[in-house]
């Protein structure tokens, strides 16, 4: 079936993302056979290309939609083919021209409450600092020592709520000097760019950036690798560059300085998970591992695919807020392979990775089996 939309401009979108490696994919088939979508279906991004250079990409299809932008095709590629970009360029078009199949729906709310309420939950903006009203935390004034900022998953999902709450016990405890810019915080933008929402995306950036410069923000503390990967990689496409640090980032270095003491027995096996936007797209496999190795008692194992290797939790590339068949969830895998290691912990340090595993804990009836945590809920636990 035809596209769409003109030959000529999806092309040029093409080129205007990714430059024209996409012309050098020599159909080796490697990016196929670590896409973790092989693992539960038939799905090719080396196919989707090749048909967009012959102007035969069915952007009104489901398969566009797919990537979860984990970047192990990238990684594999000998030719330098931006997979990753190349699929981004497809959504632009297929948003520009409103053609969305049924699994998009979803996302599709998701990008009209970003619009109204600066998050995707269709949560009310004024209440975004309210899961931090008991707790002591002063909004951040600009002689603080960082900005921490929440995110939308930890802001507002009552299960998220809980890793925003041991990241400020945990600040606290450490004496860190820092505040939170509550009802002046928006999404940091990553995941709706990634479907396509190109205008939606620069909207939120240049909210938060003039927020940040108003407030006299420099250095930025996050929870979500989303946000990290956005303001470290994207926000500078505006001509501006926050410190930005990762809590794993963070508590690996507030214990190993010091001021962060640990103390008790954790008497646990646990495995980590490496989000593929803290891994693979911003090379953070260590610290979040230091941070593990710090606590007494706790064993850490690794599972099959770890490190640059890890297997997609699913939640990236806005996939968190798409339909995904419950025969389909890489989540699935991930929490077998957990058991298969002997772990009785899977800690992750990624909201949408979490979203996605505890779903998975209901779907295999995994509770007997396995508790799905938060590198800063463990670490609470020590303090
Ligand atoms: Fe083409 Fe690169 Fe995939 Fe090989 S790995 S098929 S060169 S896109």
């Amino acid at each position: 079936m035809e596209t769409v939309a003109p030959f000529k401009e999806v092309i040029e979108e093409i080129k205007e993302a990714s430059g024209e490696a996409f012309r050098f994919c020599f159909q080796c088939g490697l990016c196929d056979t670590v896409c973790p979508w092989n693992r539960v279906r038939q799905f090719s991004i080396r196919k989707i290309i090749r048909e967009a250079t012959f102007g035969l990409t069915e952007i009104e299809g489901e398969d566009i939609w797919r990537c979860t932008t984990c970047g192990r095709c990238p990684d594999r590629c000998p030719r330098g083919v931006k997979q990753v970009e190349v699929g981004m360029s497809l959504r632009r078009i297929a948003s520009e021209y409103e053609v969305f199949p049924a699994s998009v729906k979803s996302a599709r709310t998701a990008r009209a409450s970003l619009i109204s309420e600066g998050n995707p939950l269709q949560f009310d903006r004024n209440k975004r600092g309210d899961w931090a009203k008991d707790l002591g935390v002063k909004p951040f004034t600009k002689d603080m020592e960082a900005l921490y900022f929440v995110g939308c998953y930890l802001s507002f999902d009552p299960r998220m709520k809980k890793i925003a709450t041991a990241t400020a016990n945990i600040l606290k405890k450490a004496r860190v000097n820092f505040g939170i810019l509550g009802a002046k915080e928006s999404c940091c933008g990553e995941s709706i760019r990634k479907i396509g929402s190109e205008d939606v995306f620069q909207s939120l950036a240049k909210e938060n950036i003039k927020t940040f410069i108003d407030n006299g923000v420099k250095k930025i503390i996050v929870s979500s690798p989303h946000c990290y990967h956005t303001f470290k990689n994207e926000y500078p496409e505006f001509m501006v560059n926050f410190e930005v640090v990762h809590i794993t980032q963070y508590l690996s270095e507030l214990i190993e300085t010091g001021r962060l003491e640990l103390s008790g027995e954790f008497g646990k096996k646990v495995t980590y998970h490496d989000p593929c936007y803290l891994g693979r797209h911003n090379k953070i496999y260590d610290e979040p591992r230091n941070v593990l190795k710090a606590v007494s008692g706790l064993e850490l194992v690794e599972m099959a695919d770890w490190g640059k290797d890890s297997l997609c939790c699913g939640g990236g590339g806005g996939r968190i807020w798409m339909d995904t068949p419950k025969e389909e969830r890489f989540s699935d895998l991930r929490l077998v392979q957990a058991k298969k290691a002997g772990a009785k912990v899977l800690a992750t340090a990624c909201p949408y990775c979490i979203t996605n595993f505890e779903e998975s804990m209901l779907n295999l009836e995994y509770d007997d089996v396995l508790e799905v945590k938060d590198i800063t809920e463990i670490i609470q636990e020590m303090i």
